[in-house]
């Protein structure tokens, strides 16, 4: 069987012995390959191969650095189909949705290519008399990245081109259950005239990522993923002296307000809740409906649109999302799904094991509806992380923001509403990173910076955008003074 190795010094490495982990391919439920699991020597090796890069590519210029994620962004283009069929393929989701993916991440390498105005830096002339101070972003070194299964391209796409070209050398551990669209990345960045060693794939686990966190080498650590295991990252480097930003996980409300143009809501919290099968850390999985009427209203208008919903596999373009990453994660959904029930919930719509023609050992789980959820119930206090909606009905907004307030996480909400005071209100007080007005999914553009609030991201940076530069680079600030007049020694503190 097809072993997927590592990616180091531009070459693929597959040491013999290895241990390795089965890829699944989600739509059939087959074994597609098996990745190497790379132990604390290969992952010393590729931290070895980006350290001895970092000497000379820091000294590249910027410009020249951007030159090469021009031709990265043409190559991505141009390979965009077989990008997306690896996405598809190892991840589940439909190709319409894994294109969408790899435009989010082109936008990043967009932005990345700004890098000479980016890092120009920050100068006053005359700070005190004959004196002119400036700060340059110097590149950290070794940086390292950990990505999740859900977005196998988007995600090291918010990492790889904002790091690099800032001057830093990356190694990056995708995840193991869908490597190879990562591969395939490193690859067209090589095309692309990346230098050897610049840009390194470690596949594995804990161990490889163990390694990183431990390494001295390694400065900086991204990380994307679930909450528990972004908190570990988080002490861990830090506690190692490494700059990190750890990005967790999600439960996103969305308000709907008496007012709300409800064709509107019922068809952006379609694709919002369960487009790529609810499988992103901005999928709206909670619709908080504000008064007893359009709760009622809502319930019937999703049950009706719901059941022209297709759920299969990912190479049907007409389907609107595909199967779940895995079995177990399958069974977990389900799982959640059953507790809503045991605890009291009405499941008004039930994709519980649904029947895919042709597809029958696929991971699939159909769009989820479920009415009369509480607070205290265990489905709305964990991420399912399914095509599940939960809605739960309150009377004012107060109450409405006091739930979105006190859950665990805080990465992204919205409120549909007509009224731009109550709107205002809901912007000023709501308790997360990323917020909507009738936008359901308001992920930050690559100009802007992406992350949440509370145990949604551990750390002070958020990730890409303007915050990605800062994160990817430490701030120099030169004083300077060429004395035109000789100056008496002065024994206070200096004032300019
Ligand atoms: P995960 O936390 O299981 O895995 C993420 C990465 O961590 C993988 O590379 C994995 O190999 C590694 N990892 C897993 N267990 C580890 C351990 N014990 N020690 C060290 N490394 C470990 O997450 P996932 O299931 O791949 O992805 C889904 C999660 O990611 C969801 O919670 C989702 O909300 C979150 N996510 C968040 C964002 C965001 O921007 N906040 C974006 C995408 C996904």
């Amino acid at each position: 069987m097809n072993i997927i190795g590592h990616w180091i010094n531009d070459e693929v490495i597959i040491k013999e012995n290895s241990r390795t982990q089965a890829v699944y391919h989600p739509s059939t439920g087959e074994i597609g390959a098996q990745v190497a699991l790379a132990d604390a020597n290969t992952t010393q090796d590729a931290i070895a191969a980006a350290q001895e890069a970092f000497a000379t590519w820091k000294t590249i210029t910027p410009m020249r650095r951007a030159r090469i994620l021009f031709k990265f962004k043409e190559l991505l283009e141009q390979n965009i189909d077989t990008l997306a069929e690896l996405i598809g393929k190892e991840h589940g989701k439909i190709l319409h949705d894994a294109k969408g993916e790899i435009q989010r991440g082109i936008e990043v390498v967009e932005y990345a290519c700004g890098a000479p105005e980016l890092l120009k830096g920050e100068f006053t002339k005359n700070v005190g008399s004959e004196i002119d101070s400036w700060s340059d972003f110097a590149p950290l070194g070794v940086v390292a990245g950990i990505t999740p299964f859900n977005f196998p391209t988007m995600v090291p796409l918010w990492m790889i081109p904002m790091a690099i070209v800032c001057g830093n050398t990356f190694v990056l551990k995708p995840s193991e259950k869908d490597p190879s669209a990562a591969l395939f990345i490193a690859k067209l960045l090589h095309q692309a005239g990346l230098p050897k060693g610049v840009l390194n794939v470690v596949n594995g686990d804990k161990e490889a990522v163990d390694t990183l966190l431990s390494d001295s080498r390694v400065q900086a650590v991204s990380f994307v993923g679930s909450t528990p295991i972004a908190e570990h990252i988080y002490r861990t480097a830090s506690a190692h002296g490494k700059r990190c930003q750890a990005l967790g996980g999600a439960k996103n409300h969305a308000i709907v307000m008496p007012d709300a143009d409800l064709d509107n809501v019922i068809n952006s919290l379609l694709g919002a809740a369960f487009g790529s099968s609810g499988e992103r850390c901005m999928a709206l999985s909670v619709a908080v409906t504000v008064g007893q009427e359009m709760g009622d209203k809502l319930i019937n208008g999703l049950k009706k649109a719901m059941q022209t919903l297709k759920v299969g596999a990912y190479h049907d373009n007409d389907n609107h999302f595909g199967a779940l990453i895995s079995q177990a994660h399958k069974q977990n959904v389900q799982a959640h799904i059953d507790s809503a029930e045991r605890q009291g919930a009405n499941i008004v719509v039930d994709g519980r094991n649904p029947h895919v023609a042709g597809y029958e050992n696929g991971f699939y789980v159909g769009a989820t509806l479920i009415d009369n959820v509480t607070p205290d119930m265990d489905s709305y206090r964990a991420e399912i992380f399914g095509p599940v909606l939960q809605v739960i009905r309150v009377d004012t907004i107060a109450e409405a923001l006091i739930l979105i307030n006190q859950h665990e996480y805080g990465n992204g909400t919205c409120i549909y509403t007509q009224d731009g005071g109550t709107a205002r209100y809901f912007c000023d007080n709501v308790q997360a990173g990323m917020v909507g007005v009738n936008v359901p999914l308001p992920v930050p553009v690559a100009y802007h910076s992406f992350g949440g609030w509370k145990r949604s991201l551990f750390g002070d940076l958020h990730i890409y955008g303007p915050d990605g530069i800062r994160f990817y680079t430490k701030r120099k600030t030169i004083t300077q003074r060429w004395i035109a007049n000789k100056e008496s020694a002065i024994f206070s503190m200096p004032t300019l």
